[in-house]
């Protein structure tokens, strides 16, 4: 009967009305009309200077350089003006001292590794010219131009001395140009933006690129005379439309309208980043496994779990994998086999019994679906300023969390289906999208070459 009661009471708590759901979207679109207006606002609403279309008929060869997690990637992205793009990799380890030393000797680096790449995979640049490149610095910028920015603060890990408020554009051209190595850096690009332009490659209606990785973010597609704060728009600017990066995982730091419980205060307070990244806390991969851990230790701290017996695993702080809610999602056999695996072999629990198994399921099912539904209010938001609810377009979403958790993408659908009716479902079209850093970032490039030499 206690058992009962407290699992309801979850229920109730997480569960994300069509009401509340609606309440959230409406919420964001002031948040939305907020950042367009002004500089810091909750949502940064950040102009991209990324321009104009792509209709699939773009053609060349590109390169891209991906900086920002644990590798150093460089993409060649042949794009042959129909048909998916073919593209090769090589991925570069960056060590501990390059990312804590000199600046300097950082981009040297990545320098470096591009001049082997072209070596590698013998790609000739004619005498003269240079081939253009893509640069996803995966960090937060104020950007000036598709091709300048300052580097806000280092994150992840990252704190190579010097480059603060400086140009990483700057930076990585002066350690091509020093090395003779005929690489032009054409534009510096968010990762959001690379998957709004990598899935438009191929679903040219695409409107928005969210990601639902580690973090969560997206981009859309805006009429350029919307931007209010966007002081530079010229009227002989040939492009009417402009992507803005949203840095939508800040929403709500104002704690107005999302619904957090004690789970989602807990764990903001013992983050390294707290009252920051609210909505972010609520529906990305870093934190989901880390919420649902915090729930079942309320349960057994009320002896209503696992006879009130914590494992010395669960018992430490992110040992709670997102990709476990997926398996546990996925379990569909009558003894919980897979949800029994992951709590015996993975998390050490002694034994489990099949009530034990049941409640950790539907409390992973709560956190994912409340996870989804989140993302679908922001998604709503953005279909309704842009009215792009009304007629066909595509989203591309990128991430392991969206790739691999069971009914994200269908979670989200009914969410959009609860604002708009069944309209949005024939209309609306969510996939998945491939590498953004790559064959996005590409792309990037190709649109700022055509952009700056006129229409
Ligand atoms: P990133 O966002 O850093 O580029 P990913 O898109 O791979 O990289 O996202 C990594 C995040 O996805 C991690 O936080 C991890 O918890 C989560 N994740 C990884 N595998 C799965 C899975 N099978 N199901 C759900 N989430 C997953």
């Amino acid at each position: 009967e206690k058992q009962k009661n407290a699992v309801q009471a979850l229920i109730d708590e997480f569960t994300v009305s069509a009401d509340l759901l609606k309440a959230i979207k409406d919420n964001f679109i002031k948040g939305m009309n907020k950042g367009l207006e002004r500089d810091g606002e909750t949502l940064a609403m950040i102009p991209s200077h990324v321009m104009g279309r792509l209709d699939g008929t773009e053609s060349g060869s590109y390169l891209a350089l991906d900086i920002g997690g644990t590798n150093l990637r460089v993409v060649s992205v042949h794009l042959s003006g129909h048909g998916p793009p073919v593209t090769y990799q090589t991925k570069y380890p960056i060590e501990e001292r390059l990312k804590t030393g000199d600046a300097k000797a950082l981009f040297d680096y990545m320098a470096d590794k591009v001049g082997s790449f072209l070596d590698e995979q013998k790609i000739k640049v004619s005498p003269g010219t240079q081939i253009e490149l893509g640069f996803t610095f995966s960090f937060p910028v104020l950007q000036t131009s598709i091709n300048r920015g300052k580097l806000i603060k280092w994150t992840k890990g990252f704190s190579a001395s010097g480059m603060v408020g400086k140009d990483p554009v700057a930076y990585l051209q002066d350690a091509f140009t020093r090395r003779h190595i005929p690489v032009r850096v054409a534009a510096l690009v968010n990762d959001t933006v690379g998957t709004l332009l990598a899935h438009a490659y191929e679903h040219p209606d695409t409107a928005m690129g969210v990601i639902l990785g580690t973090g969560c973010n997206g981009a859309y597609i805006e009429r350029i005379n919307k931007i209010k704060k966007w002081k530079d728009a010229k009227e002989d600017v040939a492009a009417d439309e402009m992507i803005i990066n949203m840095e939508f995982g800040a929403f709500d730091k104002e704690r107005a309208i999302l619904p957090l419980t004690m789970f989602d205060n807990k764990l903001d307070r013992k983050s390294v980043n707290p009252n920051s990244q609210i909505l972010e806390k609520m529906i990305a991969g870093m934190y989901l496994g880390e919420i649902t851990r915090n729930v079942l230790l309320n349960l057994v701290d009320r002896r209503l779990l696992f006879q009130g017996q914590i494992s010395a695993d669960l018992n430490q702080m992110w040992t709670f994998e997102t990709a476990y809610m997926s398996a546990i999602e996925a379990d569909a056999s009558p003894t919980l086999h897979a949800t029994r695996k992951i709590l015996e072999s993975t998390l050490n629990f002694q034994s489990t019994d099949k009530v034990d198994r049941q409640i950790v399921k539907l409390v992973v099912e709560l956190v994912g679906r409340r996870a989804a539904r989140l993302s679908a209010a922001a998604i709503a938001g953005v279909l309704e300023h842009t009215e792009g609810w009304k007629k066909k377009a595509s989203i591309g979403i990128d991430g392991s969390l969206f790739e691999y958790y069971p009914s994200f993408d269908t979670d989200i659908m009914d969410g959009l289906v609860e604002v708009f009716g069944e309209t949005v479902r024939t209309n609306i079209s969510i996939g998945l999208a491939q590498d953004g850093s790559g064959v996005g970032a590409a792309l990037c490039a190709l649109l700022a070459a055509k952009h700056a030499n006129g229409p």
